[in-house]
């Protein structure tokens, strides 16, 4: 591995001295950090006051810079560099937050975003050849209201206004209502897609928020895509019985059933390299330490970049779950909670991302992402895209102890920077 490169002045357009300041990212990261979380971490979360503190703070940063701002109908920021060219290279990320998160998840991407277009700007003595935009999207997390990529999902014209509408926190205010008081109209989202009109390719650095780069000793990886999901909810069916008076031989034990699929879904996911299987939820009727288990309510979710192993996964679990049914003399049923198919990112971003990672810090490892992100709602839309990663110290996200070296988030911005330049060189002449 390279050693990152700290004040990274480099000879530009016009030979001039140009500077990115990757140490900036990582000083304003800490700053949003003070000024938006407390002693439980990030406290960002969407349509509350103090994500739009974060918002405040990102206005007094792009003061001064040759940009216009607008916050869209779906309410994302979107800050835009005018170039000569109408075509529009967009970075993005998103400054909200789940309760008690990390500083870096969709901050990095938002602040990191903010030094590449100041780059351009210096760069090009603020009329780059192609636009530059950065957008900070809405609610990404959905951490509020149960809804992620709520303002993503507006630009890319898949959003679910309708099953959206009705939508409300654990205090009981509606979704609707929490958008209109930050300034927005909730039934207006979908107007948010006209914001694709000039899109030539979106980029998005994040941190992985899983271990994978870490084992690997990389600081850098290139995206390949976001994982399919098949979401179910699979329900045995047994009998209640007395854990007394019934004999071990005469049970219809639906725990037993779910315990096998637990344990099975485990070689589902394991015959394929990125998968990911998994039982998060158990619920047991009656529930109660005197009757053997008469329904059991498991919640699966399996994931892969592949559709077709997808699809494999998802019926080799159906089978399995039938067969431990039977052997436990229960039934079974399934119900699909939630699916989305796999979305692979640009292979011609691809290329240059994985190019820009190798340039900074050595070599480039590909790899899937099993969160879903923004990223994926652009690229649905049909806008080439792509995403990096940065590594995260032991792979833990969502969470207050959530963190990055800082050198290594350095390099980060350099490496976006460099698919940056890259991108906007292809968006004018993609045949080269
Ligand atoms: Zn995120």
């Amino acid at each position: 591995m390279r050693e990152p490169r700290r004040a990274n002045r480099y000879n530009g357009h016009n030979g001039k001295i140009m500077s990115l300041d990757p140490h900036r990212t990582v000083a304003e990261l800490k700053e949003l950090r003070a000024l938006t979380g407390d002693e439980n971490g990030a406290q960002r979360v969407a349509w509350t006051d103090t994500w739009l503190k974060s918002r405040e703070w990102f206005q007094s940063k792009i003061k001064g810079l040759p940009v216009q701002h607008h916050y869209d109908a779906a309410g994302n920021s979107w800050t835009t560099l005018p170039g000569a060219s109408d075509k529009t290279l967009i970075i993005g990320g998103h400054l909200d937050s789940v309760p008690n998160g990390g500083w870096l998840d969709g901050s990095l991407g938002v602040t990191a975003g903010l030094e590449v277009l100041r780059r351009f700007a210096e760069e090009f003595s603020g009329r780059p050849p192609v636009t530059v935009c950065l957008v900070d999207w809405a609610d990404e997390e959905g951490a509020r209201f149960g809804r992620s990529l709520l303002g993503s999902s507006a630009f890319a014209g898949t959003s679910s206004i309708e099953a959206d509408h009705g939508r409300t926190d654990k205090d009981g205010i509606r979704l609707e209502d929490a958008v209109k008081r930050c300034g927005f109209t909730f039934d207006r989202f979908p107007e948010a897609t006209s914001g694709r009109k000039n899109a030539a390719a979106y980029l998005e650095l994040h941190i992985e928020q899983g271990p994978v780069l870490e084992r690997m000793n990389l600081p850098l990886g290139v995206v390949l895509g976001t994982k399919g999901v098949e979401r179910h909810s699979v329900t045995f069916l047994g009998q209640e019985a007395h854990s007394g008076s019934t004999p071990m031989d005469a049970r219809h034990d639906a725990l037993a059933a779910a315990a096998k699929l637990a344990l099975e879904i485990r070689s589902i996911a394991g015959k394929h390299k990125d998968a990911v299987c998994t039982i998060g939820s158990l619920k047991t009727f009656p529930g109660i330490v005197t009757a053997v288990v008469g329904r059991c309510e498991a919640a699966l979710d399996q994931r892969d970049l592949d559709a077709q192993v997808l699809a494999g996964m998802y019926k080799e679990a159906q089978e399995a779950s039938q067969r431990f049914a039977r052997e436990e003399k229960c039934t079974v049923e399934w119900s699909r909670i939630w699916s989305i198919q796999p979305i692979a990112f640009h292979p011609a971003l691809l290329g240059f991302c994985e190019e820009a990672v190798r340039e900074v810090s050595g070599s480039a490892h590909r790899l899937p992402s099993g969160p879903l992100h923004d990223a994926a709602e652009v690229a649905r839309s049909g806008i080439p895209a792509v995403m990096m990663f940065v590594q995260s110290l032991n792979g833990i996200s969502h969470n207050k102890i959530e963190n990055t070296k800082e050198e290594h988030l350095e390099m980060s911005v350099q490496a976006l920077d460099r698919l940056a330049a890259k991108a906007a060189r292809w968006i004018l002449n993609p045949a080269a």
